[in-house]
């Protein structure tokens, strides 16, 4: 049997082992025999045997309007055909300038210059770069430190990659250390025993302010921060953790970035998390995914006013922010930006993900009771389960660490079988699904990875 495109899945599984070089591949035998998507709708992947899966992870936490929108093939194919590209040196366009006034319009505060970028990677370095050329034009050139986080997860270009802090990615890759101080995980869960969560944020919120004092703050540029570390293992910070430590960067005059290139566009119920959830209003505000809801690659980074008027001004007219895309603010990417904005206002999807999210936060927490389930966390339409394997049964610790190691894949093969795809993180699954996902299939979801874990328990 061929696809509709007229290939052998065989011959695709072939080619796909042999030259396709995945993002995080493992360096061990080629080839991984990935499932093979090959059509979507809704909330769900079919292969070429027409097998269905529901999208747990919702693509890579971006599909929030779901696959298969007839409309937005159709805005993509009429902005194509109308005005398929414009240099972004040399010309304004309406689907940028319309897009651009309307992620001003969304964005918290006074955040109102929107650098359009290729994804979150590009728009994250942008966000970096563009707070040391700041700093540069305010003759503070020695500030150009970042303080990000462990378990952060920023992107990978080179200097994006530098401030993620993610052990297992560092480990065989090349950043510039000098650049970057990683503050300790933040995870509640990892507190110690009899310690309360305001204790710990009190001992978070010093972490940052003795990373600052210590590199001295005019050395550092800025701090980095995702509201909740998304693929470092859906890490929810503890209450008031960031308007803290934006008064700490605001008392050193170190900018705040915070990366919602996951929490944007509805995930946590509204268009950005920071203003409305987290109480704070940053320097520099960076997002993608969501924002085409994964039909075209776009990102964007947002920065406020009195950061653009402190630095810009008659007498810089020669002064450039030398950094862009040959794709920034691409049309037709901003098109699909567009009408996947229109579709989630016109089905008042924020408001939606409101009223399911007790469902969904009800049945992951729920999943705690399975002894290997140590910790099930989340917030909005997001969540993880944090799994070990269980203590006796004749293992020793170290057999047991190994275990851990993959049991986010074996919990995953065993949700594959049964038309379930989770996104496997070492010994966390993490979910992001649709942000269309309705109460009815939260359940379907829930009941396989139930069974699934049952299954690996
Ligand atoms: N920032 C965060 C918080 C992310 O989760 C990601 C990707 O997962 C990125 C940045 C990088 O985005 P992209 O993969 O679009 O370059």
């Amino acid at each position: 049997k061929t696809t509709s495109n007229g290939t052998d899945p065989r011959a695709i599984r072939q080619w796909d082992n042999e030259h396709f070089f995945h993002p995080w591949d493992s360096m061990g035998v080629a080839g991984m025999d990935r499932v093979i998507a090959h059509e979507a709708k809704g909330i769900y992947l079919y292969d070429p045997q027409g097998r269905r899966y529901i999208d747990g992870p919702g693509g890579m936490w971006n599909v929030q309007i779901g696959y298969g929108r007839e409309e937005m093939a159709q805005a993509i194919a009429r902005q194509a055909m109308s005005l398929s590209y414009h240099s972004p040196w040399a010309f304004a366009s309406e689907p940028s300038a319309v897009l651009a006034k309307k992620l001003a319009d969304m964005a918290p505060g006074d955040l109102n210059s929107v650098f359009f970028t290729t994804g979150g990677s590009s728009a994250v370095d942008s966000a970096l770069r563009f707070a040391q050329f700041y700093n540069n034009l305010r003759g503070k050139s020695q500030k150009k430190l970042f303080i990000a986080r462990e378990k952060g997860y920023h992107g990978s270009t080179y200097l994006s990659a530098t401030v993620s802090g993610k052990e297992r990615d560092k480990s065989f890759l090349d950043t510039e250390k000098r650049l970057v101080r990683f503050l300790p995980n933040v995870n509640p869960y990892v507190r110690p025993e009899g310690m309360s969560v305001e204790d710990w944020c009190d001992l978070k919120v010093q972490d940052l302010e003795t990373a600052i004092v210590e590199a001295g703050p005019e050395n550092v540029a800025a701090f980095i921060a995702e509201p909740i570390l998304a693929s470092g293992g859906v890490i929810v910070p503890p209450p008031g953790y960031h308007r803290r430590t934006l008064e700490v960067c605001r008392r050193h005059d170190v900018l705040y970035i915070s990366d919602e290139v996951v929490t944007a566009f509805g995930r946590l119920g509204h268009w950005f998390a920071s203003e409305p959830v987290f109480d704070i209003v940053p320097d520099i505000v960076t997002c993608a995914k969501g924002l085409t809801s994964g039909y075209l690659p776009l990102g964007a980074c947002i920065i406020s006013d009195r950061l653009i008027d402190e630095v810009s001004g008659p007498d810089r007219e020669s002064v450039l922010f030398s950094n862009g895309y040959t794709y920034s603010g691409h049309p037709v990417c901003c098109a699909a930006a567009l009408k996947n904005i229109e579709i989630m206002e016109r089905e008042n999807l924020l408001e939606h993900v409101r009223q399911v999210t007790p469902k969904f936060q009800a049945r992951l927490k729920a999943q705690s009771r399975f002894e290997i389930v140590g910790d099930a966390r989340g917030m909005g339409l997001v969540g993880c389960v944090e799994c070990h394997v269980p203590e006796g049964r004749g293992r020793s610790e170290a057999d047991r660490l190994e275990l851990d190691k993959d049991i986010g894949a074996r919990i995953d093969a065993k949700c594959e079988e049964m038309g379930l795809i989770v996104r496997p993180l070492i010994n966390m699954c993490v979910f992001s699904p649709p942000l269309i996902i309705t109460e009815d299939e939260i359940d379907e979801m829930f009941d396989i990875l139930e069974r699934a874990i049952a299954r690996v328990e």
